[in-house]
């Protein structure tokens, strides 16, 4: 006779009985898993929302100060909490260069570590 492990439900680790593909003990178990799994999900968005928006605003706030010629250091941009591992979204302008925008705003990376804010396009 094989000895064959009793299948364990995966949420509160109770021996299932039934079919041998089942991963849950019960309905309740099944759903406070799942349940648990969405709530996982959504924090990481807000994470990474959180991130986004607040380099959004940071692009903001430099555009109104600096107006036509904002260009600024990627140090300071780093000193004001700008996070350079997130964007929304990558494009090109008509010259072939890469710009990088977290919504509506972006910025061109230039020569000597600096970066030009650019508006949404
Ligand atoms: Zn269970």
């Amino acid at each position: 006779m094989m000895n064959i492990e009793p299948n364990k439900c995966i949420e509160c680790d109770e021996v299932i009985i039934g079919r041998i593909d089942k991963k849950y003990c019960s309905d309740s178990c099944r759903s406070s898993h799942n349940n648990k799994r969405r709530v996982l999900n959504q924090s990481n968005v807000k994470k990474v929302n959180m991130i986004l928006v607040k380099n959004r605003s940071i692009l903001y706030d430099l555009s109104i100060r600096f107006q036509e010629d904002s260009v600024i250091t990627t140090f300071q941009l780093k000193l004001m909490g700008f996070d350079f591992a997130f964007f929304t979204h990558q494009t090109t302008d008509r010259r072939g260069r890469l710009l990088f925008f977290c919504y509506d705003f972006g910025y061109q990376q230039l020569n000597g570590n600096k970066v030009k804010i650019i508006r949404n396009i």
